[in-house]
């Protein structure tokens, strides 16, 4: 089968590095790709969400699966363009139709969702520059700290939380009526704050069946500790320690099933991932949101985790056929360290040659940010590298991570060399 998989970060190597060891691939491509998915199939120069010119070169190649990695394509509607094209409709794309992606494009239809199918999550209320008052008065109902959603997507940057209530209305007037965030904020979702532990639980549906993945928790922050500003991850570790089979069943019950069958009950197609960021609050679990489609860094421990041929299992998602899969888990622990460029998430230098490629053993090393320039590796990006190893326990696996970043070397590296710290 030849398969096209769209993004360019360590979490689309990682997704390559698993498809290209099943026999069931005849050909892979990866668009845009980076360095590591080069060395292991074809990268191809595609905008993600160019659907056009996605469209002709799946014609042209006879793509037979679309892996879709970034959420971009699916909120602007890919998989919807795919099924509505007589030629395309047959591809076996992995991502959720317009309506089921806008779990992740609109926070407050993800709330709506949520209520409607008695999902947990936080008491909240949404506001547009016409209710601002009422947002503000909302906010002094409230006890600190305060959190601010821009409705849309925001790369990431749309959520504040603020310990000031004089601040908190301040912001919620620039995010509203100063489009802070663009049209992404032209509403507002306040809601309560939840005091706990995060961890994410990836699962895959076909749309009426469903298999949970391995859990992760991610450390997102630039500083050790979990400090300073937010970044795209700067590690992951799986499984997560505290998420024992109790709290896993409480997950699936109160939280998985209801979601699936709420896609179903709403006639949602959705065939693919899907990322629930949770909070553990008193030892039950609440929904923070819903990503559709996998996390980076999440996705390099995840799937390194999965002994089942990934491509038969993304067949059978795609076929509504999950039900006669059997996901075989490794038992071990996955850690993956993310290697940055000095001064991310601010400004960075990019074209640093990477050494010691070639040095690193027992891990496997995911690109992010990486190009080939005159047969070198540079850095092109604020994220680099995805260092993941596997151990009988986490700790023995960062172990295994931390020896193998000290092998690495560009210009400015930097790494967070305490992850787990919460965890013991
Ligand atoms: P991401 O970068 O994870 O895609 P996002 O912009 O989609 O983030 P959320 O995941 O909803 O936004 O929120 C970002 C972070 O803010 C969460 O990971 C969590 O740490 C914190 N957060 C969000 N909602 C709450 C809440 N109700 N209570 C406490 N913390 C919260």
């Amino acid at each position: 089968m030849k398969i096209l998989i769209l993004g360019a970060g360590g979490r689309e190597h990682t997704f390559a590095h698993m498809i290209s060891q099943s026999e069931r691939c005849s050909k892979l491509f990866v668009a845009p790709g980076n360095a590591g998915t080069s060395k292991i199939a074809e990268n191809v120069d595609l905008k993600v969400t160019d659907f056009e010119a996605i469209k002709n070169f799946v014609l042209e190649k006879g793509i037979e699966m679309l892996v879709v990695g970034p959420e971009d394509p699916l909120v602007e509607g890919i998989a919807d363009f795919f099924t509505q094209n007589e030629q395309l409709k047959n591809v076996k794309l992995i991502g959720p139709s317009k309506r089921g992606a806008l779990l992740e494009g609109s926070k407050e239809r993800a709330k709506e969702f949520m209520l409607m199918h008695k999902i947990p999550t936080a008491a909240y209320e949404s506001f547009t520059e016409e209710s601002l008052e009422a947002g503000k008065s909302f906010l002094e109902m409230l006890d600190a700290p305060y959190v601010l959603k821009a409705d849309g997507l925001a790369a990431g940057k749309g959520v504040l939380i603020l310990e000031d209530l004089e601040e908190a209305k301040a912001e919620l007037e620039r995010m509203l009526a100063g489009k802070k965030f663009g049209a992404a904020s032209a509403k507002v979702v306040i809601e309560e704050f939840l005091d706990g532990i995060e961890l994410s639980v990836f699962v895959l549906t076909d749309g009426k069946n469903y298999k949970i993945l391995p859990t992760a928790k991610d450390y997102k922050r630039i500083g050790e500790g979990d400090t300073g500003l937010n970044t795209g991850g700067m590690g992951a570790i799986s499984p997560v320690p505290f998420a024992d089979k109790e709290f896993m069943q409480k997950i699936e019950e109160r939280i998985v099933k209801p979601t699936v069958d709420g896609l179903n009950e709403e006639d949602i197609s959705y065939k693919g991932f899907i990322f629930i960021g949770l909070i553990k609050v008193n030892n039950d679990p609440y929904v923070i949101e819903y990503n559709v489609r996998m996390g980076d860094p999440e996705t390099e421990v995840v799937l390194p985790r999965i002994k089942s041929d990934l491509v038969e299992v993304l067949e059978k998602t795609f076929d509504s056929k999950l039900d006669e899969v059997n996901l075989e888990i490794d038992d071990r622990a996955a850690t993956t360290v993310m290697m940055v460029s000095g001064g991310y998430p601010e400004a960075y230098e990019k074209g640093k040659e990477i050494s010691g490629l070639d040095e690193v053993e027992d891990s496997l090393l995911f690109h992010a940010g990486t190009k080939l320039e005159n047969g070198k590796v540079v850095t092109s990006g604020g994220r680099v590298i995805a260092i993941t190893s596997l151990d009988m326990d986490y700790k023995k696996a960062l172990k295994k991570s931390y020896q193998n970043a000290e092998k690495l070397h560009f210009d400015k590296m930097y790494f967070r060399k305490d992850l787990g710290f919460d965890l013991s």
